[in-house]
């Protein structure tokens, strides 16, 4: 069978193909791989200063094309405001690693050890490819997410977003150049093959996307000895304790479950209440999303996107369908709606259950099953019920109490009397619990020392060897 050559694109607000992605064959992909590998030790025997002015240069050309990306985002999305979010996010990120990368990686002076005559040195040596395999939810931002601080590095990258949504590479690949990257960064296009074959060319592999593909992923690098930053999905729960400020926390759930569609892998997807302000809280939750809009007609208008990528479609469906079904009760939405593109409204679900599919699995939509739990202890219980170790969140009154369940959570960012901070403040360290992930944190300074083995020298100024050995 002869492989395509092209993948349709698909426009999720009409639901109708409107153009072609070219497919990078394996072959391609091979030999831009030797490229990258010939051109990388020149860019790491630059000084990280020097690295760092082309990220600002990056920083600059991607500003440049703000409009540009904004529309090819939008195509590929069919959300508008999340665009815009995720377009300035990923410039202002370039440009903290741009202050923060070369104090993260200077190299230390030669350091004399308690023996004399011994001295030794702490080196870096960069990975000389990186591979980077995004998803569809955030195009640009997750593609650049690592590769920003594996370039400071010293790395060279060859990235491939999702099929879903990748229209923004010949303006991220015009970018590139213009910011003096193109021979150390190149972008291909096509599905899972392609994503095999990115493995394949490259030394070290950051990887986001569902637990299934992870786990393939995860065993290809394996084969291959080399190291996999896995950042995969979850099932986030949020926990609503009895002396919680309940507005602010109706306020925060609605919007930490319902933007992007819900289709953020930090989405909030169950929340935990205590009985006694159970009934206040989901009259305030179901207010708050009643007043959520659609983003229809006008994308600019309303504030809830399609659902991005078409297989997702039908797996929500059959999560409304199953929790229905099992006698759970819609308070707001609770059906898909069909514009040609198919949208999610915000969905509120009551008398759930730890059966339904809608508990259990992600749901990566905007839908949020509520739960009534007796207590703290139950909370916690039924929040680390789960296969995921993402994130979560708590809400209560009491900075103690706010601690004590936190710390008992298993999950790698916890946003207390808020929802999804992980997204928005990346300063941070965290790493994924269970299937939600492997590897070191992605947040944070430390994130950048993914991308160098340590190399020691170590340095004998004087006495011969074997001075080691005990005289006779
Ligand atoms: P997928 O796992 O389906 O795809 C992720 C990427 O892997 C895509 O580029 C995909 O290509 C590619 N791919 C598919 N098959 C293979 C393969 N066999 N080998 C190599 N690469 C392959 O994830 P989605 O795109 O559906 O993204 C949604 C998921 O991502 C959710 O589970 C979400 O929770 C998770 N996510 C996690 C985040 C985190 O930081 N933890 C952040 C954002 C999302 P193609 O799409 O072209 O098939």
């Amino acid at each position: 069978m002869t492989e395509a050559t092209t993948l349709p694109l698909r426009n999720p607000r009409t639901g109708q193909s409107d153009g072609e992605l070219p497919v990078t064959s394996a072959a391609e992909v091979a030999a831009l791989g030797v490229a990258l590998r010939r051109a990388q030790p020149a860019w790491a025997d630059e000084s990280i200063e020097q690295r760092c002015q082309r990220l600002s240069a990056l920083a600059d050309a991607l500003a440049a094309r703000r409009e540009g990306f904004l529309d090819t985002l939008l195509a590929d999305t069919g959300r508008w405001h999340e665009s815009q979010i995720e377009v300035d996010g990923t410039i202002a990120a370039i440009r903290r690693w741009v202050q923060q990368a070369p104090a993260c990686l200077a190299e230390k002076p030669v350091q004399q050890e308690a023996i004399p005559f011994i001295q030794t040195q702490q080196t870096w040596v960069a990975f000389p490819v990186v591979g980077i395999i995004s998803p569809w939810n955030f195009p640009l931002m997750l593609t650049l997410i690592d590769a920003v601080p594996a370039l400071a590095a010293g790395c060279s990258i060859l990235a491939k977003p999702s099929e879903v949504t990748s229209r923004f590479v010949p303006l991220l690949r015009e970018a590139l150049e213009e910011a003096g990257l193109g021979e150390v960064f190149a972008l291909v296009t096509g599905a899972g093959a392609t994503g095999q074959a990115v493995i394949e060319a490259s030394d070290q592999i950051c990887f986001t996307g569902s637990v299934a593909t992870g786990r393939k992923v995860g065993e290809a690098c394996a084969r291959r000895f080399i190291p996999a930053s896995l950042e995969l999905g979850g099932k986030d729960p949020a926990l609503v304790l009895s002396d919680a400020n309940i507005e602010h926390a109706a306020r925060a759930l609605a919007w930490g479950s319902f933007v992007n569609g819900g289709q953020s892998c930090m989405s909030i997807e169950r929340v935990y209440v205590e009985a006694p302000v159970a009934d206040v809280f989901i009259a305030a939750l179901v207010k708050e999303a009643a007043a959520l809009e659609l983003a229809w007609p006008d994308p600019k208008q309303g504030q809830i996107g399609p659902v991005i990528a078409a297989s997702q479609v039908a797996l929500v469906r059959n999560q409304l369908a199953d929790a229905k079904a099992k006698g759970a009760r819609a308070l707001t939405g609770g059906e898909l709606i069909d514009h040609g593109g198919v949208w999610c409204p915000p969905t509120v679900l009551v008398d759930v259950t730890d059966e339904m599919t809608v508990v259990a699995d992600e749901s990566f939509a905007s839908v949020l099953p509520v739960i009534v739990v007796a207590d703290e202890a139950e909370a916690i219980a039924r929040a680390n019920n789960t296969e995921f170790g993402l994130s979560a969140a708590v809400f209560t009154q009491s900075p103690e109490r706010a601690q004590r369940v936190a710390r008992q959570l298993q999950a790698g960012g916890i946003s207390i009397n808020d929802a999804c901070l992980t997204g928005m403040v990346q300063t941070a360290e965290k790493q994924s619990f269970k299937l939600s992930g492997m590897g070191g944190s992605r947040m944070g300074t430390a994130s950048i020392r993914r991308f160098v083995r340590a190399r020691a020298l170590l340095i004998n100024t004087g006495t011969a060897s074997p001075w080691w050995f005990p005289a006779a």
